[in-house]
């Protein structure tokens, strides 16, 4: 009977922590790598697979639509 209500106790406690961690950091974010935080890039470097040989991007970044963070892995 001991050992079944340690176990229930250890049971709880992780379905609490499984519920309660999420919560008390809701949404981890990191500054996106790609725009460094800004939601803007203005990217240009020779690409081979482009039509125009070049890889041009300027604008919203497509990594985190323009937010500047995304979300940690
Ligand atoms: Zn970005």
């Amino acid at each position: 009977m001991d050992q079944l209500g340690i176990v229930l106790i250890v049971g709880v406690l992780v379905i609490s922590a499984w519920i309660l961690i999420p919560r008390i950091f809701p949404h981890p974010q990191m500054v996106c790598t790609r725009c460094e935080g800004t939601g803007a890039v203005d990217e240009k470097w020779p690409n081979p697979d482009e039509p125009s040989g070049w890889h041009e991007l300027k604008g919203q970044c497509p990594k985190c639509d323009g937010k500047g963070k995304v979300k940690a892995a």
